[in-house]
């Protein structure tokens, strides 16, 4: 049996780091959760909250470092109640190629996520990163991926093959998908709360956050999803492009003599949201501003009517729906956006009830909506926690 303890989650982005305490058992129990944001810029804040520190507090943060920083929130966690009884430390790990469990971190893993390192420059070496400053404070420490990819290894080969030769399949380029921890909890709240017939019908989740993807879902297993070889490729997002035609690679190349760095920055950094609207990269910040600006009102548009075709190519994948779920900071929050999306659905099956969807409530599709329309709010650092508690077990 698992001596009791608590569970650290890790989940490091490119510029933050999220992390949260839980306590073992059944259900898992938020003893801490926080935030370290704005890393690289001269404004990095640690914000938590814990059982006494509600709602949450602020301390600043005087490096710029990476490094200075993960050892800053080390030294920080372990003055915090309840982190001397910590048994594992869970990452959030966005690439794991073919591991569909969470795993035990050996010398090993590392060595192989180092090899795959340019399958996802903008996240993995990050994550490596803090892996490693982990285990030079905690040697003995069990630290365990939960891979972001494992959720979607179950898809067919139809969805994973790219159309370039196949030589460089065996290499391992082909369609992995992403947002697999969330679609994993998703789908645990949804059979939670609607039970099993519900959880394994023929869903659409729409994980809409500044990374944003779709899946398509059918007894509980991934189908398709939108986002590819990298996190970039599917809907358009906060400031990734989503999908473009391979040809502008070259031609921007060629015309523009923009370096791979370049590009690299250009498709991660300066596009979707913030590229079209040259303003933000913030869906609230758009939508304040899209009826006097046209380019925020054509950034929404553009977003709506890519998450909406995604919706009708999933529906034909799935061949047929019977729920949609929005999530992440957009669908959990903006009717605005849900409304857009779902706008003249109904030969699918799709209505909106407005006024639910103003609420926004559980389920905001009409009592007679063919497809039922959620709202759930996802919780990655929970569901990492469940992974590892499952695998100390
Ligand atoms: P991340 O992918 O970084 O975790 P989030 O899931 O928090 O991001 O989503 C951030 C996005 O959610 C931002 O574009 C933000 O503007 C948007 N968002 C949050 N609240 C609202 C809201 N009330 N209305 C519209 N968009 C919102």
């Amino acid at each position: 049996m698992l001596k009791e303890g608590n569970i650290l989650t890790i989940n490091g982005g490119s510029s933050s780091i999220k992390f949260s305490l839980y306590k073992t058992g059944e259900p898992l129990i938020l003893l801490l959760s926080g935030e370290i944001e704005n890393i690289g810029t001269k404004n990095a804040k640690l914000h938590y909250t814990n059982s006494k520190n509600k709602p949450r507090s602020t301390v600043n943060i005087k490096s710029k470092k990476s490094d200075e920083i993960t050892d800053f929130l080390i030294n920080w966690l372990k003055k915090q109640e309840g982190f001397d009884s910590v048994l594992a430390i869970g990452h959030r790990i966005v690439h794991g190629m073919q591991h569909t469990e969470p795993e035990i971190i050996t010398p090993q893993l590392i060595k192989e996520l180092k090899e795959i390192s340019d399958f996802d420059p903008e996240h993995l070496p990050q994550e490596i990163k803090l892996i490693e400053i982990f285990k030079k404070h905690f040697p003995t420490l069990k630290q365990i991926s939960c891979f972001d990819t494992s959720f979607h290894t179950s898809m067919p080969t139809v969805a994973k093959l790219l159309t370039i030769p196949r030589s460089y399949y065996e290499k391992g380029i082909q369609r992995y998908g992403f947002h697999g921890i969330s679609y994993a909890y998703l789908l645990q709240e949804l059979k939670r709360i609607e039970g099993d017939k519900t959880a394994n019908g023929k869903l659409i989740l729409a994980h809409l956050g500044n990374g944003a993807s779709l899946a398509a879902v059918e007894n509980g297993k991934s189908k398709d999803t939108s986002m590819g070889f990298t996190p970039i490729s599917g809907i358009p997002m906060s400031t990734r492009t989503g999908d473009l035609d391979p040809g502008v690679v070259s031609y921007l190349m060629k015309h523009e003599k923009i370096s791979p760095k370049q590009f690299n920055t250009l498709i991660n950094h300066q596009s979707g949201l913030l590229g079209l609207s040259e303003t933000s990269s913030d869906m609230r910040e758009l939508l304040k501003s899209e009826e006097t600006d046209v380019r925020a009102k054509e950034a929404i548009d553009l977003f709506c009517y890519q998450v909406k075709k995604y919706i009708g190519a999933y529906s034909t994948v799935l061949e047929g729906l019977d729920g949609l779920v929005f999530s992440g900071g957009i669908g959990e929050n903006s009717p605005e956006i849900r409304s857009g999306i779902c706008k003249n659905l109904l030969f699918l099956g799709i209505e909106i009830d407005e006024s639910k969807n103003n609420k926004n409530e559980f389920i905001i599709s009409s009592d007679t909506s063919k497809v039922k329309v959620y709202v759930i709010k996802t919780n990655e650092e929970l569901m990492i926690a469940k992974l590892v508690y499952k695998t100390l077990l």
